[in-house]
C-alpha cells in the first residue's frame, strides 16, 4: 500500500449486492463471468474470487464451465491460445509496444448488457473490457514487451467466433530534408498514365512516367533495412520536376509501410544515401518521426524564395521598372493549365515579397525573389495566357518565357 492512498474498500457483501446476486439464478456462468458482474464492486479480488464469495453465501446460482457460459463462451479459459496465436502473427516483425484488442459476436456482448438490467448491477465491467486488459498484461509477461494505447508497433485483434489473432502492423516514419540537384526527377514515384501501373509498351513495363523519383531514391535503402512493404511520401509541398531544390532543402517525412525492423542506424543510411543518390538528392537531418510530423509537413504553408531564369525581347532598366509594381501587391492566379487535371480551377490571390534581378544579358534575365506559398512563378513570369494577373509578360507588354526554376529556400515561418 503506497502511503497516502486511500484504503481500498473491501468487497462488502450488502443485502442490496445479495439480492442483485439472486437475480442471476438460473442463469449459466462461469466463475469469471459471474465475478465480473460485480467486477467494480470493491478492489483487490479477480473475478473468480468475488464469483466464489458470492456462491458461499447466495444459494442456487448455476456454475457453469467455461465453454458453456452464457457470457463468454469459454474466451477467457483460453490464453495459452490467444497468446500463441499473437506471437505466431508477429513473428516476422520487430516490435516493442503493442495494443490489443477483440472482436466479439454482437450477441454475447448484448446478452451481458441484458444481464446487467436483470440483475440491476452498476458495477458491472464489459467481457471485451476485461478480455483487453487481461489479454495485454498476460501477452506483455509473455514476450518482454510493452501494452500501450498510444504509439503501438503493432495491434493485435482477437476475433472470437473466428478464433484467429488480426495483426496490423504501425508505420514506421522517418524525416528529414531533401535537396534535388537533378531537373528530370519528380518528388514521388509516378505511376504510368496509360496503364497505371501494370506495365505496357509506351512506359517499357516499368508501370512509371519517370525511371525514378525522389521518393525511391531516398526509399531505396529504407525498404533494404526495414524490409517494409512500401513507402509514402509526405513532402512539404513539391517542386516541379525540371526545378531543383536548394538550399536547406524541403521537408519531408518518409512512411514506410510494415516494417519488418524498427532499429535503423541513420547515420549509416545518411551515408548510404549519400552513395545511391549522389547528384541527385541529398539530403539532410535524417531523424525518427510520427504520424503528427506527417500532418504539420502537409498543412504547412511556408514562403520560399525561388530564382527564375527567362528570356524575352526586354531591357535591363525596364525589366527593373516593372519590378518595383511587384512587391507585396496581389496576383490573381487562375489554376494554371498545367496542373488543372488534379486541382480545382479558380482564382487565387498570391503575393511576391521581395524580387531583384541578379543577373541580365540581352534578351535573358535572371530574378531572385520571395513568394507566398502556393505561387505559381512560371505563370506570374509568362502570364499563362491571361489566367495570371499582372504577369511580368503583361507588365512589360511582351512575351517572356521561362528557362529555368530553381527553388532557393523553404522558410520556416508562414510570415512573410
Ligand atoms: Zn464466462
Ligand atoms: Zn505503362
Amino acid at each position: 500500500m503506497e502511503v497516502g492512498s486511500p484504503e481500498p474498500a473491501p468487497f462488502e457483501l450488502s443485502p442490496e449486492l445479495l439480492a442483485s446476486v439472486g437475480r442471476l439464478r438460473g442463469t449459466p456462468l462461469c466463475p469469471e463471468c459471474l465475478g465480473r458482474v460485480y467486477g467494480r464492486w470493491g478492489h483487490g479480488l479477480t473475478n473468480p474470487d468475488r464469483a466464489e464469495r458470492l456462491q458461499a453465501h447466495v444459494e442456487g446460482l448455476t456454475r457453469a464451465a467455461p465453454t458453456d457460459c452464457f457470457l463468454c463462451a469459454g474466451a477467457f479459459d483460453r490464453w495459452p491460445t490467444w497468446i500463441r496465436r499473437a506471437q505466431e502473427a508477429s513473428s516476422l516483425y520487430e516490435w516493442r509496444r503493442f495494443t490489443c484488442g477483440s472482436r466479439w459476436d454482437p450477441e454475447l456482448l448484448a446478452r451481458e448488457e441484458a444481464l446487467w438490467g436483470i440483475a440491476a448491477s452498476a458495477w458491472g465491467e464489459s467481457a471485451r473490457a476485461a478480455f483487453n486488459r487481461e489479454w495485454g498484461k498476460r501477452l506483455s509477461e509473455a514476450t518482454g514487451t510493452e501494452g500501450t494505447t498510444t504509439d503501438a508497433d503493432l495491434l493485435f485483434v482477437a476475433d472470437l467466433p473466428v478464433g484467429r489473432v488480426e495483426l496490423t502492423i504501425a508505420p514506421l516514419y522517418v524525416e528529414g530534408r531533401y535537396r534535388k540537384l537533378d531537373r528530370t526527377l519528380p518528388q514521388t514515384r509516378w505511376p504510368c498514365r496509360r496503364c497505371r501501373g501494370r506495365g505496357c509498351a509506351s512506359c517499357s513495363g516499368s508501370g512509371k512516367m519517370y525511371p525514378t523519383s525522389v521518393e525511391e531514391l531516398i526509399a531505396e535503402p529504407f525498404l533494404a533495412a526495414t524490409g517494409a512493404e512500401g513507402t509514402r511520401f509526405h513532402g512539404m509541398g513539391r517542386e516541379d520536376i525540371d526545378a531543383r531544390m536548394l538550399g536547406r532543402g524541403r521537408p519531408f517525412v518518409l512512411e514506410l509501410r510494415a516494417p519488418r525492423r524498427r532499429t535503423l542506424d541513420l547515420p549509416a543510411l545518411a551515408a548510404e544515401l549519400a552513395r545511391t543518390a549522389a547528384g541527385r538528392v541529398e539530403v539532410d537531418g535524417l531523424a525518427p518521426s510520427d504520424a503528427h510530423r506527417v500532418l504539420q509537413v502537409k498543412e504547412a504553408s511556408p514562403w520560399k524564395s525561388y530564382r527564375v531564369t527567362f528570356t524575352g525581347e526586354a531591357d535591363v532598366e525596364k525589366v527593373k521598372e516593372a519590378l518595383r509594381l511587384v512587391p507585396l501587391r496581389a496576383i490573381a492566379q487562375r489554376t494554371p493549365t498545367r496542373v488543372a487535371h488534379r486541382r480545382a480551377d479558380r482564382v487565387r490571390t498570391r503575393k511576391i515579397a521581395e524580387v531583384a534581378v541578379v543577373a541580365a544579358e540581352p534578351g535573358r534575365f535572371t530574378l531572385d525573389l520571395r513568394a507566398e506559398a502556393g505561387t505559381y512563378i512560371k505563370e506570374w513570369v509568362e502570364g499563362d495566357a491571361g489566367r495570371t494577373e499582372p504577369s511580368l509578360a503583361q507588365l512589360l507588354g511582351v512575351r517572356l518565357s521561362v528557362e529555368a526554376l530553381d527553388v532557393l529556400e523553404i522558410h520556416d515561418s508562414t510570415e512573410e
